[in-house]
Protein backbone atom coordinates (compact mmCIF):
# COMPACT_ATOMS: atom_id res chain seq x y z
CA UNK A 1 0.00 0.00 0.00
CA UNK A 2 0.77 3.60 -0.69
CA UNK A 3 0.23 6.32 1.86
CA UNK A 4 0.71 10.02 1.54
CA UNK A 5 1.97 12.27 4.85
CA UNK A 6 0.94 15.54 4.00
CA UNK A 7 3.45 17.79 5.88
CA UNK A 8 2.34 21.43 7.08
CA UNK A 9 3.26 23.27 10.14
CA UNK A 10 5.48 19.58 10.80
CA UNK A 11 8.40 20.19 8.69
CA UNK A 12 10.37 17.97 10.58
CA UNK A 13 11.05 13.47 10.73
CA UNK A 14 12.17 13.40 14.30
CA UNK A 15 9.26 13.60 16.88
CA UNK A 16 6.71 13.49 14.22
CA UNK A 17 3.41 11.19 15.33
CA UNK A 18 2.33 11.17 11.33
CA UNK A 19 5.17 8.61 10.72
CA UNK A 20 4.61 6.66 13.33
CA UNK A 21 1.03 6.82 11.61
CA UNK A 22 1.76 5.77 8.29
CA UNK A 23 4.64 3.45 9.40
CA UNK A 24 2.62 0.24 8.45
CA UNK A 25 2.28 1.61 4.75
CA UNK A 26 5.03 -0.20 2.07
CA UNK A 27 5.95 3.02 0.63
CA UNK A 28 5.46 6.93 1.88
CA UNK A 29 5.18 9.69 -0.44
CA UNK A 30 6.25 13.08 1.35
CA UNK A 31 4.21 15.85 -0.06
CA UNK A 32 4.10 19.43 0.53
CA UNK A 33 1.59 21.62 -0.62
CA UNK A 34 2.31 25.77 -2.21
CA UNK A 35 -0.84 27.12 -1.07
CA UNK A 36 -1.35 30.54 -2.36
CA UNK A 37 -2.99 31.74 0.53
CA UNK A 38 -0.50 31.19 2.53
CA UNK A 39 2.71 32.08 0.11
CA UNK A 40 2.47 35.93 0.55
CA UNK A 41 5.96 36.98 -0.18
CA UNK A 42 7.81 38.45 3.19
CA UNK A 43 10.15 36.81 5.46
CA UNK A 44 8.13 34.08 7.16
CA UNK A 45 7.17 32.69 3.03
CA UNK A 46 11.22 33.35 2.71
CA UNK A 47 12.29 30.91 6.24
CA UNK A 48 9.74 28.27 4.69
CA UNK A 49 10.43 27.89 1.57
CA UNK A 50 14.30 27.50 3.62
CA UNK A 51 12.68 24.91 5.89
CA UNK A 52 11.31 22.94 2.69
CA UNK A 53 14.56 22.90 1.49
CA UNK A 54 16.16 21.04 4.60
CA UNK A 55 13.55 19.08 5.23
CA UNK A 56 13.71 18.08 1.30
CA UNK A 57 17.54 17.24 1.87
CA UNK A 58 16.78 15.54 4.83
CA UNK A 59 14.68 13.07 2.23
CA UNK A 60 17.73 12.60 -0.09
CA UNK A 61 15.49 14.66 -2.42
CA UNK A 62 11.72 12.52 -2.30
CA UNK A 63 9.98 15.58 -1.20
CA UNK A 64 7.15 16.31 -3.28
CA UNK A 65 6.53 19.73 -3.53
CA UNK A 66 3.05 20.91 -5.28
CA UNK A 67 1.73 24.53 -6.25
CA UNK A 68 -1.91 25.14 -6.02
CA UNK A 69 -5.10 24.93 -3.84
CA UNK A 70 -4.65 21.48 -1.34
CA UNK A 71 -8.58 20.62 -2.18
CA UNK A 72 -7.12 19.92 -5.52
CA UNK A 73 -3.82 19.12 -5.44
CA UNK A 74 -4.19 16.07 -2.36
CA UNK A 75 -6.76 14.40 -4.01
CA UNK A 76 -4.86 13.99 -7.24
CA UNK A 77 -1.64 13.42 -5.34
CA UNK A 78 -3.48 10.38 -3.88
CA UNK A 79 -4.95 9.19 -7.19
CA UNK A 80 -1.70 9.45 -9.03
CA UNK A 81 0.24 7.42 -6.64
CA UNK A 82 -3.14 5.32 -5.67
CA UNK A 83 -2.58 5.87 -1.86
CA UNK A 84 -4.70 4.65 0.27
CA UNK A 85 -4.67 7.32 3.20
CA UNK A 86 -3.40 10.51 4.20
CA UNK A 87 -1.41 11.02 7.10
CA UNK A 88 -1.65 14.74 8.48
CA UNK A 89 -1.00 16.91 11.92
CA UNK A 90 -4.05 18.38 13.29
CA UNK A 91 -4.44 21.89 12.32
CA UNK A 92 -7.03 23.87 14.55
CA UNK A 93 -6.56 27.41 13.08
CA UNK A 94 -10.00 28.56 11.40
CA UNK A 95 -8.35 28.17 7.95
CA UNK A 96 -6.45 24.91 8.45
CA UNK A 97 -9.27 23.14 9.68
CA UNK A 98 -12.09 24.59 7.12
CA UNK A 99 -9.00 23.87 4.75
CA UNK A 100 -8.87 20.00 6.01
CA UNK A 101 -12.89 19.72 6.03
CA UNK A 102 -12.91 20.17 2.29
CA UNK A 103 -9.74 18.02 1.75
CA UNK A 104 -11.34 15.69 3.97
CA UNK A 105 -14.28 15.33 1.45
CA UNK A 106 -12.40 15.82 -1.76
CA UNK A 107 -10.77 12.74 -0.81
CA UNK A 108 -13.88 10.71 -1.19
CA UNK A 109 -13.55 8.22 0.81
CA UNK A 110 -9.92 7.99 1.18
CA UNK A 111 -9.42 8.35 4.77
CA UNK A 112 -8.01 11.41 5.81
CA UNK A 113 -5.66 10.20 8.98
CA UNK A 114 -5.34 13.11 12.01
CA UNK A 115 -2.34 12.31 14.59
CA UNK A 116 -1.10 14.57 16.79
CA UNK A 117 -1.10 18.42 16.52
CA UNK A 118 1.74 21.03 16.53
CA UNK A 119 0.77 21.86 20.48
CA UNK A 120 1.93 19.99 23.43
CA UNK A 121 -2.05 19.63 24.43
CA UNK A 122 -3.93 19.87 21.59
CA UNK A 123 -6.10 22.86 21.55
CA UNK A 124 -9.96 21.91 23.11
CA UNK A 125 -8.26 19.30 25.58
CA UNK A 126 -8.00 20.96 28.39
CA UNK A 127 -11.40 22.12 29.62
CA UNK A 128 -12.71 23.34 33.22
CA UNK A 129 -14.39 20.77 35.31
CA UNK A 130 -17.67 21.82 33.84
CA UNK A 131 -16.59 21.02 30.50
CA UNK A 132 -15.80 24.98 29.55
CA UNK A 133 -13.13 26.14 28.03
CA UNK A 134 -10.17 28.68 30.55
CA UNK A 135 -10.50 32.37 29.66
CA UNK A 136 -7.65 33.23 32.15
CA UNK A 137 -4.25 31.95 31.96
CA UNK A 138 -2.85 30.59 35.36
CA UNK A 139 -6.03 28.08 35.52
CA UNK A 140 -5.38 26.88 32.24
CA UNK A 141 -1.77 26.61 33.13
CA UNK A 142 -2.40 25.13 36.44
CA UNK A 143 -5.07 22.40 34.11
CA UNK A 144 -2.17 21.50 31.47
CA UNK A 145 0.61 20.95 33.73
CA UNK A 146 -1.94 18.62 35.01
CA UNK A 147 -2.81 17.33 31.96
CA UNK A 148 0.66 16.40 30.91
CA UNK A 149 1.86 15.49 27.32
CA UNK A 150 3.16 12.31 25.76
CA UNK A 151 5.87 11.40 24.87
CA UNK A 152 8.18 12.13 22.19
CA UNK A 153 7.50 9.79 19.24
CA UNK A 154 10.34 7.91 18.20
CA UNK A 155 10.30 8.53 14.34
CA UNK A 156 13.27 9.97 12.01
CA UNK A 157 13.26 8.98 8.23
CA UNK A 158 14.65 5.94 8.31
CA UNK A 159 10.73 4.42 9.88
CA UNK A 160 9.15 4.58 6.36
CA UNK A 161 10.09 3.73 2.98
CA UNK A 162 9.87 7.07 0.87
CA UNK A 163 8.68 6.60 -2.74
CA UNK A 164 10.49 8.85 -4.86
CA UNK A 165 8.41 11.19 -7.12
CA UNK A 166 10.71 11.56 -9.55
CA UNK A 167 8.99 13.93 -12.37
CA UNK A 168 5.40 13.71 -11.19
CA UNK A 169 3.07 15.47 -13.65
CA UNK A 170 2.66 17.99 -10.57
CA UNK A 171 5.70 17.84 -8.89
CA UNK A 172 7.64 21.99 -8.74
CA UNK A 173 10.76 23.13 -7.60
CA UNK A 174 11.04 24.81 -4.04
CA UNK A 175 11.43 28.49 -5.64
CA UNK A 176 14.33 30.12 -5.02
CA UNK A 177 14.05 32.79 -1.71
CA UNK A 178 15.85 36.58 -2.63
CA UNK A 179 15.66 37.91 0.94
CA UNK A 180 19.32 38.54 1.31
CA UNK A 181 18.32 41.86 2.96
CA UNK A 182 16.91 40.08 6.06
CA UNK A 183 18.91 37.96 8.16
CA UNK A 184 16.38 35.14 9.35
CA UNK A 185 16.80 32.07 11.97
CA UNK A 186 18.89 28.88 10.53
CA UNK A 187 15.79 27.00 9.04
CA UNK A 188 14.81 23.46 9.60
CA UNK A 189 15.12 20.67 12.33
CA UNK A 190 18.76 19.94 12.50
CA UNK A 191 19.25 24.20 12.64
CA UNK A 192 16.76 23.85 15.40
CA UNK A 193 17.63 21.53 17.33
CA UNK A 194 21.20 22.53 17.37
CA UNK A 195 19.68 25.73 18.31
CA UNK A 196 17.51 24.23 21.36
CA UNK A 197 20.41 22.35 22.86
CA UNK A 198 22.91 25.35 22.46
CA UNK A 199 20.00 27.43 24.27
CA UNK A 200 19.02 24.64 26.76
CA UNK A 201 23.11 24.26 27.85
CA UNK A 202 23.72 27.95 28.10
CA UNK A 203 21.05 30.26 27.96
CA UNK A 204 18.08 28.67 29.96
CA UNK A 205 19.49 29.05 33.46
CA UNK A 206 19.64 33.01 33.05
CA UNK A 207 16.14 32.98 30.69
CA UNK A 208 13.97 33.82 34.40
CA UNK A 209 16.27 37.49 34.73
CA UNK A 210 17.64 37.84 31.43
CA UNK A 211 14.02 36.95 29.32
CA UNK A 212 12.71 40.25 30.14
CA UNK A 213 16.30 42.36 28.41
CA UNK A 214 16.25 43.36 24.64
CA UNK A 215 19.70 44.31 24.86
CA UNK A 216 20.97 40.70 25.98
CA UNK A 217 20.40 37.53 23.43
CA UNK A 218 18.36 36.12 26.67
CA UNK A 219 15.64 34.04 25.03
CA UNK A 220 15.41 30.73 22.49
CA UNK A 221 14.73 32.89 19.33
CA UNK A 222 12.97 29.21 18.43
CA UNK A 223 9.51 31.31 17.85
CA UNK A 224 9.79 30.38 13.99
CA UNK A 225 11.10 27.07 13.94
CA UNK A 226 7.95 26.15 16.00
CA UNK A 227 5.61 28.32 14.35
CA UNK A 228 6.65 25.54 11.43
CA UNK A 229 7.30 22.91 13.02
CA UNK A 230 11.15 21.82 12.97
CA UNK A 231 10.52 21.00 16.18
CA UNK A 232 7.85 20.27 18.32
CA UNK A 233 7.49 21.85 21.87
CA UNK A 234 6.77 18.26 23.14
CA UNK A 235 10.21 17.75 22.52
CA UNK A 236 11.34 20.33 24.43
CA UNK A 237 9.41 19.77 27.29
CA UNK A 238 10.71 16.23 27.59
CA UNK A 239 13.90 17.52 27.70
CA UNK A 240 13.28 19.68 30.56
CA UNK A 241 11.24 16.73 32.70
CA UNK A 242 13.99 16.75 35.49
CA UNK A 243 14.69 20.05 35.77
CA UNK A 244 12.40 22.44 38.45
CA UNK A 245 15.22 25.77 38.02
CA UNK A 246 13.47 29.05 37.75
CA UNK A 247 14.34 29.27 34.26
CA UNK A 248 13.15 25.86 33.05
CA UNK A 249 9.92 26.39 34.83
CA UNK A 250 9.30 29.75 33.25
CA UNK A 251 10.56 28.99 29.86
CA UNK A 252 7.52 25.55 30.27
CA UNK A 253 4.96 28.65 31.25
CA UNK A 254 5.82 30.41 27.82
CA UNK A 255 5.27 26.98 25.91
CA UNK A 256 2.20 27.36 27.92
CA UNK A 257 1.01 30.56 26.48
CA UNK A 258 1.47 29.23 23.18
CA UNK A 259 -0.79 26.25 23.82
CA UNK A 260 -3.06 28.60 25.61
CA UNK A 261 -3.59 31.52 22.83
CA UNK A 262 -3.95 28.31 20.20
CA UNK A 263 -7.05 26.94 22.22
CA UNK A 264 -8.63 30.23 22.72
CA UNK A 265 -8.58 30.89 19.01
CA UNK A 266 -9.68 27.02 18.82
CA UNK A 267 -12.95 27.88 20.91
CA UNK A 268 -13.18 31.35 19.90
CA UNK A 269 -12.64 31.33 16.00
CA UNK A 270 -13.77 34.84 15.22
CA UNK A 271 -11.06 36.31 17.57
CA UNK A 272 -9.03 36.46 15.07
CA UNK A 273 -10.73 39.61 14.12
CA UNK A 274 -12.66 40.76 16.56
CA UNK A 275 -12.50 41.73 20.61
CA UNK A 276 -12.27 38.92 22.49
CA UNK A 277 -14.16 41.04 24.98
CA UNK A 278 -16.71 42.26 22.99
CA UNK A 279 -17.78 45.45 25.39
CA UNK A 280 -14.18 46.59 23.36
CA UNK A 281 -16.19 47.20 19.96
CA UNK A 282 -17.48 50.42 21.56
CA UNK A 283 -14.03 51.87 22.02
CA UNK A 284 -13.02 54.66 20.21
CA UNK A 285 -10.12 54.98 17.84
CA UNK A 286 -8.45 57.63 15.94
CA UNK A 287 -9.23 57.88 12.24
CA UNK A 288 -8.80 60.40 9.68
CA UNK A 289 -4.87 61.71 7.80
CA UNK A 290 -3.44 62.08 11.22
CA UNK A 291 -4.13 58.73 12.40
CA UNK A 292 -2.71 57.28 8.97
CA UNK A 293 0.59 59.73 9.58
CA UNK A 294 0.84 58.16 13.04
CA UNK A 295 0.43 55.14 11.88
CA UNK A 296 2.97 55.21 9.39
CA UNK A 297 5.65 56.72 12.03
CA UNK A 298 5.16 53.99 13.94
CA UNK A 299 5.84 51.01 10.85
CA UNK A 300 8.81 53.18 9.98
CA UNK A 301 10.17 53.42 13.47
CA UNK A 302 10.04 57.08 13.55
CA UNK A 303 7.86 57.85 16.44
CA UNK A 304 10.57 60.27 18.23
CA UNK A 305 9.89 57.55 21.29
CA UNK A 306 13.57 55.34 20.91
CA UNK A 307 12.70 52.28 21.94
CA UNK A 308 9.50 51.94 20.33
CA UNK A 309 11.29 53.15 17.29
CA UNK A 310 14.18 50.83 17.64
CA UNK A 311 12.00 47.81 18.38
CA UNK A 312 10.05 48.28 15.26
CA UNK A 313 13.15 48.71 12.98
CA UNK A 314 14.10 45.06 14.62
CA UNK A 315 11.15 43.98 12.66
CA UNK A 316 11.69 44.99 9.87
CA UNK A 317 15.19 44.31 9.86
CA UNK A 318 15.21 40.60 11.34
CA UNK A 319 11.34 39.91 11.10
CA UNK A 320 11.51 39.03 14.85
CA UNK A 321 11.09 41.37 17.93
CA UNK A 322 11.63 40.79 21.60
CA UNK A 323 8.58 40.46 23.15
CA UNK A 324 9.16 43.24 25.65
CA UNK A 325 9.45 45.01 22.82
CA UNK A 326 6.05 43.63 21.19
CA UNK A 327 4.10 45.01 24.30
CA UNK A 328 6.04 48.19 24.44
CA UNK A 329 5.12 48.86 20.82
CA UNK A 330 1.59 47.02 20.77
CA UNK A 331 0.78 49.53 23.88
CA UNK A 332 1.89 52.82 22.11
CA UNK A 333 -0.06 52.04 19.01
CA UNK A 334 -3.24 51.56 20.87
CA UNK A 335 -2.92 53.88 23.90
CA UNK A 336 -0.79 56.72 22.67
CA UNK A 337 -2.24 56.85 19.07
CA UNK A 338 -5.67 55.58 20.06
CA UNK A 339 -5.49 53.28 16.75
CA UNK A 340 -6.87 49.66 16.66
CA UNK A 341 -4.98 46.41 17.69
CA UNK A 342 -5.79 45.05 13.56
CA UNK A 343 -3.80 47.54 12.48
CA UNK A 344 -0.84 46.71 14.25
CA UNK A 345 -1.59 42.92 14.06
CA UNK A 346 -1.77 42.88 10.46
CA UNK A 347 1.37 44.99 9.90
CA UNK A 348 3.07 42.06 12.42
CA UNK A 349 1.59 39.60 10.53
CA UNK A 350 3.84 40.99 7.41
CA UNK A 351 6.79 41.47 8.65
CA UNK A 352 7.35 38.75 11.31
CA UNK A 353 8.81 35.21 10.68
CA UNK A 354 6.97 33.83 13.45
CA UNK A 355 3.86 35.76 12.90
CA UNK A 356 1.31 33.12 14.07
CA UNK A 357 -2.26 34.08 13.93
CA UNK A 358 -3.57 32.53 17.58
CA UNK A 359 -0.07 33.82 19.39
CA UNK A 360 -0.05 37.54 17.45
CA UNK A 361 -3.53 38.33 17.59
CA UNK A 362 -4.25 37.30 21.40
CA UNK A 363 -0.76 38.47 21.99
CA UNK A 364 -2.32 42.26 20.79
CA UNK A 365 -5.52 41.84 22.48
CA UNK A 366 -3.67 41.44 25.45
CA UNK A 367 -2.04 44.07 25.37
CA UNK A 368 -4.74 46.25 23.90
CA UNK A 369 -6.82 44.93 26.99
CA UNK A 370 -9.67 43.63 25.37
CA UNK A 371 -8.47 39.89 25.15
CA UNK A 372 -8.24 36.95 27.37
CA UNK A 373 -6.67 37.57 30.74
CA UNK A 374 -5.96 41.08 29.70
CA UNK A 375 -3.09 43.51 31.77
CA UNK A 376 -6.00 45.75 32.45
CA UNK A 377 -6.56 48.46 30.17
CA UNK A 378 -5.90 51.34 32.63
CA UNK A 379 -2.18 50.11 32.50
CA UNK A 380 -0.71 51.91 29.87
CA UNK A 381 3.01 51.30 29.50
CA UNK A 382 4.98 54.17 29.54
CA UNK A 383 7.79 54.15 26.73
CA UNK A 384 10.26 55.88 28.40
CA UNK A 385 10.31 54.54 31.83
CA UNK A 386 9.78 50.96 29.83
CA UNK A 387 13.13 51.70 27.95
CA UNK A 388 15.12 52.99 30.82
CA UNK A 389 14.07 49.71 32.91
CA UNK A 390 15.09 46.62 30.15
CA UNK A 391 17.21 48.23 27.96
CA UNK A 392 19.16 49.87 31.20
CA UNK A 393 22.39 51.05 29.12
CA UNK A 394 20.56 51.84 25.92
CA UNK A 395 22.47 49.45 23.77
CA UNK A 396 19.51 48.11 22.32
CA UNK A 397 18.33 51.39 21.17
CA UNK A 398 21.74 52.23 19.92
CA UNK A 399 22.01 48.95 17.76
CA UNK A 400 18.52 49.76 16.10
CA UNK A 401 18.50 53.34 15.71
CA UNK A 402 21.70 54.92 14.07
CA UNK A 403 20.74 58.68 14.44
CA UNK A 404 21.08 57.69 18.34
CA UNK A 405 24.90 56.03 18.59
CA UNK A 406 26.07 59.05 20.09
CA UNK A 407 24.17 59.15 22.75
CA UNK A 408 25.64 57.47 25.71
CA UNK A 409 24.05 55.08 28.55
CA UNK A 410 20.49 55.61 29.41
CA UNK A 411 20.18 59.33 28.54
CA UNK A 412 19.02 58.03 25.19
CA UNK A 413 15.84 56.89 26.70
CA UNK A 414 14.95 60.52 27.22
CA UNK A 415 17.08 62.71 24.71
CA UNK A 416 17.85 65.48 27.62
CA UNK A 417 19.38 67.62 25.17
CA UNK A 418 16.78 67.04 22.51
CA UNK A 419 16.65 64.86 19.23
CA UNK A 420 19.96 64.74 17.43
CA UNK A 421 19.54 65.58 13.62
CA UNK A 422 18.37 63.74 11.81
CA UNK A 423 15.95 62.15 14.42
CA UNK A 424 12.28 63.51 15.06
CA UNK A 425 10.95 65.10 17.82
CA UNK A 426 8.34 62.55 19.85
CA UNK A 427 4.60 61.92 17.98
CA UNK A 428 3.18 62.77 21.05
CA UNK A 429 2.65 63.82 24.85
CA UNK A 430 3.12 60.26 26.46
CA UNK A 431 0.83 61.87 29.68
CA UNK A 432 -2.01 63.60 27.88
CA UNK A 433 -2.29 60.87 25.73
CA UNK A 434 -2.44 58.29 28.57
CA UNK A 435 -5.02 60.39 30.15
CA UNK A 436 -7.03 60.43 26.51
CA UNK A 437 -7.20 56.26 26.77
CA UNK A 438 -8.44 56.27 30.17
CA UNK A 439 -11.06 58.50 29.41
CA UNK A 440 -11.93 56.56 26.51
CA UNK A 441 -11.90 53.19 28.14
CA UNK A 442 -14.20 55.01 31.19
CA UNK A 443 -16.81 55.43 28.06
CA UNK A 444 -17.06 52.10 27.46
CA UNK A 445 -16.57 50.84 31.27
CA UNK A 446 -19.94 53.05 32.57
CA UNK A 447 -21.56 51.55 30.04
CA UNK A 448 -21.85 48.15 31.16
P1 LIG B 1 11.17 32.59 24.15
O1 LIG B 1 11.10 33.60 25.24
O2 LIG B 1 12.41 31.81 24.01
O3 LIG B 1 9.92 31.63 24.37
C1 LIG B 1 9.91 30.27 23.89
C2 LIG B 1 8.69 30.02 23.05
O4 LIG B 1 7.50 30.15 23.83
C3 LIG B 1 8.51 31.02 21.92
O5 LIG B 1 9.30 30.65 20.80
C4 LIG B 1 7.03 30.91 21.65
O6 LIG B 1 6.72 29.80 20.85
C5 LIG B 1 6.45 30.69 23.05
N1 LIG B 1 6.02 31.97 23.62
C6 LIG B 1 6.74 32.80 24.41
N2 LIG B 1 6.00 33.86 24.81
C7 LIG B 1 4.79 33.69 24.26
C8 LIG B 1 3.58 34.44 24.29
N3 LIG B 1 3.46 35.57 25.01
N4 LIG B 1 2.53 34.00 23.58
C9 LIG B 1 2.61 32.86 22.85
N5 LIG B 1 3.73 32.09 22.79
C10 LIG B 1 4.80 32.49 23.49
N6 LIG B 1 4.72 34.71 19.21
C11 LIG B 1 4.71 34.00 18.07
O7 LIG B 1 5.24 32.88 18.05
N7 LIG B 1 4.12 34.50 16.95
C12 LIG B 1 3.53 35.71 16.90
O8 LIG B 1 3.01 36.11 15.86
C13 LIG B 1 3.55 36.51 18.09
N8 LIG B 1 3.01 37.77 18.10
C14 LIG B 1 3.02 38.50 19.27
C15 LIG B 1 2.42 39.77 19.29
C16 LIG B 1 2.39 40.53 20.45
C17 LIG B 1 1.74 41.89 20.44
C18 LIG B 1 2.97 40.01 21.62
C19 LIG B 1 2.95 40.80 22.89
C20 LIG B 1 3.56 38.74 21.63
C21 LIG B 1 3.60 37.97 20.46
N9 LIG B 1 4.20 36.69 20.42
C22 LIG B 1 4.16 35.96 19.25
C23 LIG B 1 4.76 36.08 21.64
C24 LIG B 1 6.26 36.32 21.90
O9 LIG B 1 6.57 37.68 21.77
C25 LIG B 1 7.17 35.49 20.97
O10 LIG B 1 6.76 34.15 20.95
C26 LIG B 1 8.62 35.55 21.41
O11 LIG B 1 9.07 36.89 21.44
C27 LIG B 1 9.47 34.73 20.47
O12 LIG B 1 10.82 34.80 20.81
P2 LIG B 1 11.58 33.53 21.42
O13 LIG B 1 11.37 32.34 20.56
O14 LIG B 1 12.99 33.94 21.67
O15 LIG B 1 10.80 33.35 22.78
Amino acid sequence: STHVVWFRRDLRLQDLPTLSSAADADRVIALFVLDDTLATPGPRYTYLLRCLRALDDDLDGRLLVVHGNPVDIVPAVAREFEASAVHVSADHAPYGSRRDHAVEAALAGIPLVRTGSPYAVSPGRVLKADGTPYRVFTPFRRAWIEHGWRSPASTDATIVTWLDPGDADLRVAIPADDADDIVLPPAGESAALRRWRQFRDDGLERYDTERDRPDLDGTSRLSAALKFGCLHPRTLLHDLRDRSDSGATVFRSELCWRDFYADVLHHRPETAYRNYNRRFDAIRHDTGPDADRAFAAWQQGRTGFPIVDAGMRQLLAEGWMHNRLRMIVASFLTKDLHLPWWWGARHFMTHLVDGDLASNQHGWQWTAGCGTDASPYFRVFNPTSQGEKFDPKGDYVRRWVPELRDVTGKSVHRLPDGPPAGYPLPLVDHAHERQVALARYGEISARS
